[in-house]
């Protein structure tokens, strides 16, 4: 669930989102920042897309490989 109005941040730290600067799909500024899907945008901006488009997928954060769990019965 996601609440209208707060801003899910990103993270696009992995190395797939860097690429030359290229205009901003969003603000036109040159930023060397990629989506998933290869459009060049500002986090900033993609996030506040996201904002402003509750429910749309068109920029995701990176996965976050965060889930560990200690001890699990999976021996
Ligand atoms: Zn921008």
């Amino acid at each position: 669930m996601t609440t209208p109005g707060r801003p899910v941040l990103l993270d696009w730290r992995a190395a797939i989102h860097f690429r030359r600067d290229a205009p901003c799909v969003l603000c036109g500024n040159p930023t060397p920042l990629r989506s998933h899907d290869g459009e060049a945008a500002h986090e900033v901006c993609a996030e506040a897309w996201n904002a402003a488009h509750p429910g749309k997928t068109r920029f995701v954060s990176d996965a976050q490989p965060r889930k560990r769990t200690s001890g699990g019965d999976h021996a």
